[in-house]
């Protein structure tokens, strides 16, 4: 008898990642994903025949796990296409902008990138140079360890404030998407740690340069049914019975069977992937739910904006003044990828607001038209703007607060397990912490399973 599947209900970053581990172990998978196309949360999104995302993205060298399972799923040299990488820097949008900081963090082992780059920032004194090494020395010295409940505000309260808003600020609502005055100083060290105490080119930014469900979640896929798995997109599932022995799962109404199930939807969709008599049977299940409703969840907008005209930017990303827009990125690939009848557009631009502001209450055309008045008038030589879209994504990710709720581990009930950004103890909501989820969901269902 073939042995039934392990089932991995939902299809973003967190259960691809499960799915392509437990391939690799030569375990069957089946995985549902209820949208019409894998990625969810990070996702390709098209838009007058524009292959857009549902959001800009921006991955770390750091991301290891990540990294290394786009690089299974397309081999080399395919995975360094997905992605434009570079040195870490901070670079104004527009030469004129004033207040602004600019840095570039080179590759080099341990803080060195970093303290090179604190030294080298341009729009900083020199004493807030100084000051801005010592609180990372500080940090470092500590062993990135921050007292428990710490906000990330308190933890750059030894710092000028020029400093906190013109550097730090900016990249914990960047990497947190939660602001600094709720965020939580541990996650947002752990965070620094990576990037900046670790590997050479940890610190690299890398931004897609293809779309995001291409990048991994189609990619791996295919990398599933070349090993017997298989992928169902516009498949909704919910675990009816759990037990150690196997797993009955209702796939729109019908049922099937599996060894284990590995439930890998957003937290607020986690009720949802269970039947009541499942919630029933295991009381601790219905417990881990309810004490994630204390979540709270934050926005994140990016507006897409199309020129006819095309100008230089003076970096792939660049800063902006955060009224509205806080970053914008260079988007060459999305056209080369413009399928018939698309804008005819020679520069397309993302521009990124994290977390919820005076913003969040416009409309989306309002946002937009938002944006480009604050590029035109940081750079008033802009070209006229030809097309524009916005797409706001209200449950971005939790907010990454100093006391959220974090469910303990991966095993939830006999022969179920939990996977997605959340559940990783390390990581604020990201790529990296779902992709690290999936694949320690993955490695207790075989860990459970014994030797074969
Ligand atoms: C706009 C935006 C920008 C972001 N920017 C960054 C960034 O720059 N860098 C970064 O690292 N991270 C970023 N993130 C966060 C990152 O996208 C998420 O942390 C990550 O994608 C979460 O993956 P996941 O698999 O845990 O959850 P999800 O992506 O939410 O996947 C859950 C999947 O389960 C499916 N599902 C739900 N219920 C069921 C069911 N009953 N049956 C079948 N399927 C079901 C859903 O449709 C969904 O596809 C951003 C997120 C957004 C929205």
């Amino acid at each position: 008898m073939t042995e039934p599947p392990v089932a991995i209900v939902g299809g973003g970053w967190a259960g691809c990642a499960a799915a392509v581990t437990l391939a690799d172990a030569g375990v069957p998978v089946t995985v549902y994903e209820a949208a019409t196309i894998p990625g969810g949360r990070a996702r390709r999104v098209e838009r007058a025949g524009l292959p857009l995302d549902n959001g800009q993205h921006v991955l770390l060298g750091a991301y290891a796990a990540t990294l290394a399972l786009v690089a299974r799923v397309h081999g080399e040299p395919a995975a360094r296409r997905q992605f434009v990488r570079r040195p870490l820097a901070v670079v104004p949008f527009a030469a004129g902008q004033t207040d602004a900081l600019r840095l570039v963090v080179p590759r080099a082992p341990g803080r060195l990138g970093l303290l090179v780059a604190l030294l080298g920032a341009r729009g900083l004194s020199l004493d807030e140079r100084v000051a801005n090494l010592r609180w990372f020395r500080a940090l470092e010295r500590a062993g990135f360890r921050r007292p428990a409940g710490e906000s990330v505000a308190r933890m750059l309260a030894p710092l000028p404030p020029r400093v906190a808003r013109l550097l730090w600020e900016p990249l914990c609502i960047a990497a947190l998407n939660t602001p600094a005055a709720s965020a939580s100083a541990q996650v947002f060290a752990n965070v620094l740690r990576e990037a900046f105490a670790g590997a050479r080119d940890a610190s690299d930014f890398l931004l897609p340069a293809n779309d995001l469900a291409a990048i991994f979640p189609e990619a791996a896929a295919r990398y599933v049914e070349g090993r017997g798995g298989s992928l169902h997109t516009g498949e909704r599932a919910q675990v009816v019975a759990a037990a150690r022995s196997g797993v009955t799962i209702a796939v729109d109404g019908r049922a099937a069977t599996a060894s284990a199930a590995i439930v890998a939807v957003g937290p607020h969709q986690l009720r949802h992937a269970f039947a009541p008599e499942a919630l029933a049977a295991h009381p601790p299940l219905p417990a881990a739910i309810d004490a994630l409703a204390a979540l709270a969840y934050e926005p994140i907008a990016t507006v897409w904006l199309g020129f006819a005209h095309a100008f230089r930017l003076p970096a792939p990303m660049t800063r902006l003044d955060d009224a509205p827009g806080q970053w914008a990125f260079d988007r060459p690939d999305i056209l080369a990828r413009a399928g018939p009848g698309s804008p005819r557009l020679a520069q397309l631009l993302a521009v990124v607001i994290s977390a919820s502001g005076p913003h969040t209450a416009l409309s989306g055309d309002a946002l937009a038209h938002a944006v480009d008045a604050q590029l035109r008038r940081i750079e008033p030589r802009l070209p006229p703007c030809a097309w524009s879209q916005a797409i706001v994504e209200k449950r971005a990710t939790y907010a990454c607060t100093r006391n959220r709720p974090r469910p303990a581990g991966p095993r939830l009930a006999p022969g179920v397990y939990l996977a997605g950004d959340y559940v990783d103890a390390e990581y604020p909501a990201t790529l990296e912490a779902a992709v690290r989820s999936g694949i320690a969901a993955a490695g207790a269902v075989l860990a459970d399973r014994g030797p074969h």
